[in-house]
């Protein structure tokens, strides 16, 4: 018998000794019992992850192609990973910002190579990608160039429309969606929405009042929708002209992604900050944000920004550990191959009006099938339909599918997801001209 004082002994213990085994159909009932309805139902309750594959509280397995979207970057459970992480923990979990550990300085180090971050580059650790921008949100502010020698004062910020940053208030006010906005303005201030794509609109906003211009190079929850070919040579040229600062959102596009360490990767293109998140820990919750160069690394100085959690030892062992494996094994080129076989495999199909995309980010809208209407969620019901076959995808749109499954993917894997495909979009088809016919009877 344990007493609270006396550590258990067995190495590993199962979780389900602490919370009990029960089905999925009680425990969502638990859940809505519990759980703040933020996320509407979940799909499925899972219990178990192993490589690409997961299982639901039924025994029922799928294929993972949303990873956690964009999280799992090496699958679930992976063993380098797992091991790292267990054996940080079970040396030191957690410190406070009042002292560093080995494994946070070899991280900051590590980005600061990948990213090829000029001299005097920094990195904050925070713990979301919501948090990364956050800071880089109070990083745009700090930006106070030529006030000094009688300029313009900063105060606008500039952001595209699609654009998604976060939900927190800073993050939101980045964030175009007016569904997740309104309700609770008033955001913080300055923020300006310019048309996607468009640099003339571009070039006619960002000016010598402005702090910051932040995108996404291949905006995720829109859709998977690339920044057009040119357009961030071009934000860098305009941003420079005026002092403002290029912050680059790649929490959903980096760490291998798209089949490089970050999606700017080969424009050539040096941001004055980058934010990072979701892969970055293989699946461990860890932000963080690099800031360019010694001017933009010393706009926040000691005391203007922190964070208890950020940058603790076992989510920084997590990153390098995930950032280990990426490099080590030949991940990224699997990333490319993957990728290039999926998109032009469903380029094919009849089902796909158009593919997006790099590496293993990749979105495809669905061609209309006969007898659906246009309005209807047709890619909500082939979201439906592939869990019903064992296929986790997801729907950022009513005509839209995204794929980011784990970057270990194999081609076999994706094979079984592009050969089942046709069919869940008939079924999902045929659902929702069944709902439609059900409508109308009653
Ligand atoms: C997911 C996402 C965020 C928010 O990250 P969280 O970890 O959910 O806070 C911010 N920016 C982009 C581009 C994202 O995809």
């Amino acid at each position: 018998m344990s007493t609270p004082n006396t550590p258990e002994t067995r190495p590993v213990r199962p979780i389900s000794d602490l919370v009990g085994t029960s089905t999925g159909e009680s425990w969502l009932a638990r859940y809505s019992n519990s759980l703040m309805g933020v996320f509407g139902t979940p799909q499925r309750v899972l219990v178990r992850g192993q490589g690409c594959y997961v299982w639901d509280a039924d025994g029922k397995q799928y294929l993972d192609l949303l990873g956690g979207i964009a999280v799992n970057a090496l699958g679930h459970a992976h063993p380098f990973v797992t091991s790292v992480i267990s054996s940080q923990l079970a040396t030191l979990g957690h410190v406070s910002n009042f002292f560093t550990s080995p494994t946070q300085v070899a991280l900051a180090e590590k980005l600061l190579e990948l990213a090829n971050a000029p001299a005097g580059s920094k990195v904050f650790f925070a713990n979301s990608g919501t948090e990364a921008n956050e800071a880089a949100f109070k990083l745009a502010r700090m930006n106070t160039r030529n006030a000094g020698d009688g300029g313009a004062r900063r105060t606008k910020i500039v952001a595209l429309e699609g654009a998604f940053h976060g939900r927190t208030m800073g993050a939101l006010a980045l964030t175009a969606k007016k569904a997740y906005r309104e309700p609770f303005a008033p955001l913080p201030a300055g923020v300006v929405h310019v048309p996607f794509g468009d640099l003339d609109a571009l070039r006619a906003e960002v000016d010598e009042t402005t702090q910051a211009l932040f995108l996404e190079p291949i905006q995720g929850e829109a859709g998977v929708v690339p920044l057009p070919e040119g357009y961030l040579a071009e934000a860098r040229r305009i941003t420079r002209d005026v002092g403002a600062l290029l912050i680059v959102d790649e929490v959903q596009t980096g760490v291998g992604r798209t089949g490089e360490w970050f999606a700017i990767g080969d424009s050539g293109v040096v941001p004055d900050a980058m934010s990072l998140a979701k892969g970055l820990g293989g699946g461990f919750p860890i932000g963080a944000l690099i800031t360019f160069g010694p001017e933009n690394s010393a706009l926040l100085s000691a005391g203007q920004h922190g964070t208890t959690f950020g940058g603790n030892p076992v989510a920084t062992a997590a990153a390098l550990a995930t950032l280990h494996v990426i490099e080590s094994q030949g991940v990224l080129a699997n990333v490319r191959a993957v990728g290039d076989h999926v998109r032009s495999a469903l380029a094919k199909l009849p089902e796909v009006a158009e593919v997006r995309g790099r590496g293993l980010l990749i979105g495809f809208d669905l061609a209309l099938p006969g007898g659906v209407p246009g309005d209807a969620n047709l890619a909500a019901a082939v979201v439906e339909a592939g869990l019903a076959a064992g296929f986790i995808v997801n729907a950022p749109g009513p005509r839209t599918i995204r794929l980011a499954p784990p970057l270990i993917l194999t081609p076999d894997q994706a094979d079984t997801f592009l050969a089942a495909l046709p069919e869940l979009v008939s079924r999902a088809a045929a659902a929702l001209t069944q709902q439609l016919s059900h409508q109308e009877d009653s």
